[in-house]
């Protein structure tokens, strides 16, 4: 391995004769590039950046961190919404290159390493005509998803991705090696599943798989709405969706057409109200479930057709490249109230540029059987997860969209049930996080004290160890 001379105050170099991975250093070729990360408003200087080759390297670098009193990044796909994959003068443990996935048919299981994206994860799962629920686009990463909860498109059916998360592989704090299971460090799978990236560096995630559609192809795809029509769409889906079969699940949103095919040329740049949905039950049962969702209003559009599940999780991928500004808000919501209706018609019909969007995530069905104090993950009351994102790839417009996104969830906060998912939050503070982890920040402070006293993992939704002076 070669690299430059060391930095800052740590001898880098000694770490370089440890690690078999690269290491890049300020004023390396590659450390621009290697610094960057999927949210284009973010732009960290770290001290050193360890592509990681294995397990080993991964506890070279939280021993070497901790001996020299270096801040300690971890980045698995880099897409966090508050870019916390990176930080200024930290040592970012990236684990970009592992990215192998085994997949046990008989089982139904998955076994992830903790640079994977989704759709490297799709990719061998649906091959099978299996998938673990994760979220609504391929080229999120695992672990940070994973960490965070997980919302996706088989949510409904077949719970979070965190209540598909059997096993996890862990180098904690103090370079100690753990495995968290059901029957090993439960405390630990409990506090992984929702909890974030706090409690040490996952280096592998174990998944059920779960059969979908027929071998792997769902129908799905958009049905738009004029805008216009927003009032009576978001009535109709929100009385539609408790009464839907698990198999089908939809996301709600207010969007811009984008001025690409599929969509017709006549529909680019109109705003719209979208449902995109997702049936994975059997296809000779798709006509009569499918009817209501079909025949429903005015359609702009009804793009509902047989797709394989990887093409579906991959639709927004190309709409929404790397190193776009974004400007996150969230909120989780009990229900589409007509207050929050209104509020949605008022900012729908300003959304600032073409990229701009809101959207509400299904968390019903098998997600919300799981019991609140089950995982971390706590909001589990039958309703949505909520975003606002300001988005657009000009830097100069980020205090507008930025502005937009702030004005809209300060309107519409009033109407949702306190906390937000921590995956689309930018950093919002204590008080917030304590809000959307509900009774759970307490034991996930306990558990944090236990497995990482000295808050050595805190680049992320910091959760505080319980009773430690300092923090
Ligand atoms: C375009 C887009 C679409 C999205 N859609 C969805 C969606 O449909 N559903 C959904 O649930 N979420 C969604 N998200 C949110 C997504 O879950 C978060 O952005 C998540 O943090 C991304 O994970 P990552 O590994 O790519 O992030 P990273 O930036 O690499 O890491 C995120 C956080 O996780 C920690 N972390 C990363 N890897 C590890 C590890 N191995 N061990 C311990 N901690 C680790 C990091 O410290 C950091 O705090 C979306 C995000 C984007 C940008």
């Amino acid at each position: 391995m070669t690299t430059s001379a060391s930095t800052g105050t740590a001898p880098y170099e000694e770490l370089a004769d440890t690690v078999r991975g690269e290491l890049i250093l300020p004023g390396d070729p590659g450390y621009d590039q290697a610094r960057a990360v999927y949210n284009g408003m973010i732009s960290k200087h770290p001290a050193a950046i360890v592509r990681c080759s294995d397990t080993a390297d991964v506890v070279s670098c939280v021993r070497f961190a901790r001996q020299h009193g270096v801040d300690v990044a971890i980045r698995g796909g880099g897409h966090n919404a508050a870019g916390l994959g990176v930080a200024d003068d930290a040592l970012v443990i990236d684990l970009s290159r592992l990215r192998s996935t085994t997949v046990d048919p008989a089982n139904h299981t998955v076994r992830v390493d903790p640079g994977c994206t989704w759709g490297d994860v799709d990719h061998a799962t649906v091959a099978f005509g299996m998938a673990t629920p994760s979220g609504f686009v391929a080229s999120t990463g695992v672990a940070g998803l994973t960490l965070g909860g997980g919302i996706g498109y088989l949510t409904r059916r077949f719970g979070l991705t965190v209540d598909n998360l059997l096993e996890a592989d862990v180098v904690l704090a103090d370079g100690t090696f753990v495995t968290a299971s059901e029957t090993s460090h439960s405390d630990l799978l409990w506090a992984l599943r929702g909890g974030g990236g706090n409690f040490g560096v996952v280096t592998s995630f174990t998944f059920r798989c779960n059969d979908i559609g027929e071998h792997g192809t769902i129908i799905g795809g958009p049905v738009l709405y004029d805008f216009a029509d927003t009032p009576e769409v978001m009535r109709w889906y929100r009385e539609l969706l408790p009464s839907l079969p698990e198999e089908l699940s939809g996301w709600i949103g207010l969007i811009t057409i984008p001025p690409a095919p599929p969509f017709p040329e006549e529909l680019w740049g109109r705003k719209a109200c979208a449902i995109v949905w997702c049936y994975t039950g059997p296809h000779d049962k798709a006509d009569e479930i499918l009817e209501p969702v079909r025949t429903y209003g005015s359609p702009l559009l009804v793009g509902l057709q047989p797709m394989p599940f990887t093409v579906l999780q991959s639709a927004f991928d190309g709409l929404y490249p790397t190193g776009l500004q974004w400007y996150w808000k969230a909120d989780f919501f009990n229900e589409i109230s007509d207050a929050a209706i209104d509020v949605h018609m008022k900012y729908g019909a300003q959304l600032p540029t073409g990229h701009s969007t809101m959207h509400m995530y299904p968390i019903d069905g098998a997600a919300s059987r799981v019991p609140a104090d089950a995982t971390a993950f706590a909001y589990r009351n039958g309703g949505w997860a909520g975003v606002i994102v300001g988005v657009d790839p000009d830097p100069a417009n980020a205090g507008r969209i930025s502005q937009w996104a702030q004005d809209y969830w300060t309107a519409l906060h009033p109407t949702s049930a306190g906390g937000g998912y921590i995956n689309f939050m930018m950093l919002e503070g204590q008080d917030r996080l304590r809000a959307s982890y509900l009774g759970n920040y307490d034991r996930l402070a306990q558990i944090k004290r236990r497995y990482d006293p000295d808050n050595v993992f805190h680049i992320n939704q910091n959760i505080r160890p319980e009773g430690v002076p300092g923090f």
